[in-house]
């Protein structure tokens, strides 16, 4: 019997896979990849860039189409069986790459060729692989000798229970905690969504009454809503407070330990700092850098925010009485103000928002700006019958790349939006191989009386997944390993947030903004208030967005060791950009887990590092108009087109022709203007 993953197809064979194909295509490509890895170790020519490197970014390229389709399954179309499948490769492939990454032999190699690279006449891109790959070993200690090899195993495995420990712990205080309410009264405010939920909860718990968690879905309709000021009080407390409470769930020792050794293992590799070993791959390049942005931002941001603050204080005060502004009353009062200044619902923009009119809209933008278009296809193979397949061309009839959309919510699909890639782009024996490109979103599907209506937040996410899928699609490299979206962690949001812009501008939405049953515009009045009430606030979420980039940088940019107390320390982070007074009851940093359980740590900086990215970019547009060709080449040219290809600045640069600036941010967030 033939798996069809093992024959070789262009185009991913959906419907000739079953899910018993998974597991033996995984174990044979795994071997068929170390078979590839051992010869390019074994050749017994000198090493060349070509015989190692070149070599090394071409070898597992039926494992790497494999694992992309058996995980954007996984996400999109799941069952039980494949999330057991799931659970069994996943430990074979990080063997497999760890395999790599310790193999020292195949390290030599590329040393010898990192050695010889001032003589050796690369392009660019060349260049750029080579120090990827040499990075690759030596951050994970190939350089080192054995004794701080050791060491370094020792720290990485220390690391990884902490990180998985501080995880647990947070997750089980956020499921410790329950506020069951019994007086309906309790629930005033609520709207009936969430007072259904609620009981629903405590009913499925065999509970009177209604059950509030600490769960986002019941947590923050419950602080946004909710009159009762004292149980919002109560609320905020036990979020701000998880493992902070000196018991068996507490992460205090936990946040000390992870710092102490992410700083002992970055010294160990020979840099100052976590944050220094972090920054070495980003835009942002070290941490002297990363405080300076957000220096900079805090000093612009700052006044905005206390007069923001003023006036939601003012504004409590005179609603309520409230004399003063605690942080429970945050998110009450500023949904009050909210209403009160715009009076913007959903309800009122879905009708010009549907479905098959935005993604014309977008497809549009992509025509004026790319010269792109999108050929409906239905002979291309697909996962679900939702699924819609486009074949993509240039203006040049040259085709660019496959691309799938799948927009509805299903019960095997996980949450949110994505883009992903079924094959990436890259260029073999003079052939230039297009990439397979897909966008995953969870739309409200459509009924038999009512088209798929979006709200304007999901148009957003709509444009900012489809710039990702421009990043892949546009792909122009040589390498698979430097296409599309591989380039630094604070540049890859670029593409896909300067893509929201289009859908504040009249231009763009008289292409695609129609009343679904009228057929009428939308209201420029409407566009207006939509734009304006895009930056209410933004003077304090700004800061709020800073406060954890400090903490962050706090946390991992100096030398941990005299820090002794978590809460003095942290607090102490907070002083340059603290608004409401402190509660000695909360922690921040022991449930903080971007940074101390996810990948963030060093990195949460880069949120609105690529807000200034896409104002700056943007601004670029508007000067000489928002479907100016010229700008949009350039665009492609330098930054869409060629994927980590170059250092990031250097592509930005050539793109704009200066540093990105933080101007264009603060003045689209209205934090240049002094209101009276
Ligand atoms: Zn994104």
């Amino acid at each position: 019997m033939k798996n069809p993953l093992l024959e070789p197809f262009e185009k991913a064979p959906f419907s000739k896979i079953k899910s018993e194909h998974f597991k033996p295509a995984f174990l044979q490509a795994i071997e068929d990849a170390r078979a590839e890895i051992n010869a390019i170790v074994e050749n017994p020519e000198a090493p060349t860039f070509e015989n190692t490197l070149e070599a090394l970014d071409f070898s597992g390229q039926q494992l790497d189409r494999i694992s992309s389709i058996f995980f954007n399954l996984n996400s999109a179309e799941t069952n039980e069986e494949i999330q057991k499948i799931a659970q069994e490769v996943s430990p074979l492939l990080s063997e497999f790459s760890n395999d790599i990454t310790l193999n020292q032999p195949l390290f030599e190699r590329i040393k010898t060729v990192y050695g010889q690279r001032e003589n050796l006449s690369l392009i660019p891109e060349q260049q750029t692989l080579l120090e990827k790959r040499y990075k690759s070993f030596s951050r994970n200690g190939a350089n080192l000798n054995e004794a701080d090899k050791k060491r370094l195993r020792e720290i990485d495995a220390e690391l990884s229970k902490l990180k998985l420990k501080f995880g647990e712990n947070v997750l089980a205080e956020t499921n410790k905690y329950e506020m069951l309410l019994s007086n309906e009264e309790d629930l005033k405010g609520l709207p009936e969504g969430s007072k259904e939920a609620a009981a629903q909860l405590a009913q499925s718990k065999d509970k009177e009454g209604w059950l509030i968690t600490l769960d986002y879905p019941s947590y923050i309709p419950f602080m946004k809503y909710a009159e009762n000021r004292a149980l919002r009080k109560e609320l905020s407390l036990a979020f701000g407070s998880k493992g902070f409470h000196n018991d068996a769930l507490d992460n205090q020792e936990n946040v000390l330990q992870i710092v102490a050794l992410r700083h002992e293992r970055a010294n160990l590799l020979g840099y100052a700092t976590h944050a220094h070993f972090v920054l070495e791959e980003r835009m942002a390049e070290t941490p002297e850098k990363v405080l300076e942005f957000l220096n900079e931002l805090l000093e612009k941001a700052k006044p905005a925010a206390e007069r923001e603050f003023a006036e939601l204080e003012a504004f409590a005060k005179e609603l309520d009485g409230i004399a003063h502004l605690e942080k429970w009353d945050s998110a009450y009062y500023s949904e009050k103000l909210k209403q009160k200044l715009f009076n913007l619902d959903d309800e009122k923009l879905k009708p010009y928002f549907k479905l098959e009119n935005v993604i014309s809209g977008v497809f549009q933008v992509a025509e004026k700006l790319f010269g792109l278009t999108f050929k409906e296809v239905f002979n291309v193979d697909k996962y679900h019958d939702e699924v819609k397949t486009y074949e993509v061309y240039e203006d040049s009839g040259n085709f660019v790349s496959l691309f799938y959309a799948d927009f509805h919510p299903r019960p095997g699909k996980r949450g949110g939006a994505w883009m992903t890639s079924y094959k990436p782009q890259y260029t073999l024996n003079g052939k230039n191989s297009r990439p397979h490109v897909s966008n995953v979103c969870n739309f409200t599907k459509p009924t038999t009386s009512k088209p798929s209506l979006l709200t304007f937040n999901e148009v957003t996410t709509l444009f900012h997944e489809f710039g990702h899928a421009l990043h892949g699609m546009l792909a122009n490299t040589v390498y698979p390993g430097l296409s599309g979206t591989s380039v630094y962690w604070d540049f890859v949001e670029l593409p896909s947030q300067v893509m929201e812009n289009w859908c504040y501008e009249k231009e763009a939405l008289e292409l695609f903004a129609f009343h679904y049953e009228t057929g009428e515009l939308i209201p420029m009045e409407l566009v207006e208030k939509i734009k304006e009430s895009a930056t209410f606030q933004e003077g304090m979420a700004t800061i709020r967005q800073l406060s954890f980039g400090f903490l962050d940088m706090a946390w991992h940019g100096s030398d941990p060791s005299d820090i002794k107390n978590v809460k003095d320390y942290e607090t102490k982070a907070f002083e340059s950009t603290a608004l409401f007074p402190d509660t000695a009851e909360t922690c921040m940093s022991t449930s903080f887990s971007h940074i101390f359980q996810g990948g963030y740590s060093s990195g949460y900086y880069s949120y609105k590092w690529a807000e200034v990215l896409d104002a700056d970019a943007f601004a670029y547009f508007k000067e000489k108009g928002i479907f100016n060709k010229e700008i949009a080449y350039r665009f492609k040219e330098h930054v869409l087109s060629k994927g980590g290809t170059e250092n990031p600045m250097e592509l930005y640069k050539r793109f704009r022709g200066s540093e990105p600036k933080i101007d264009a941010l603060l003045e689209r967030a209205g934090l240049l203007e002094t209101k009276d």
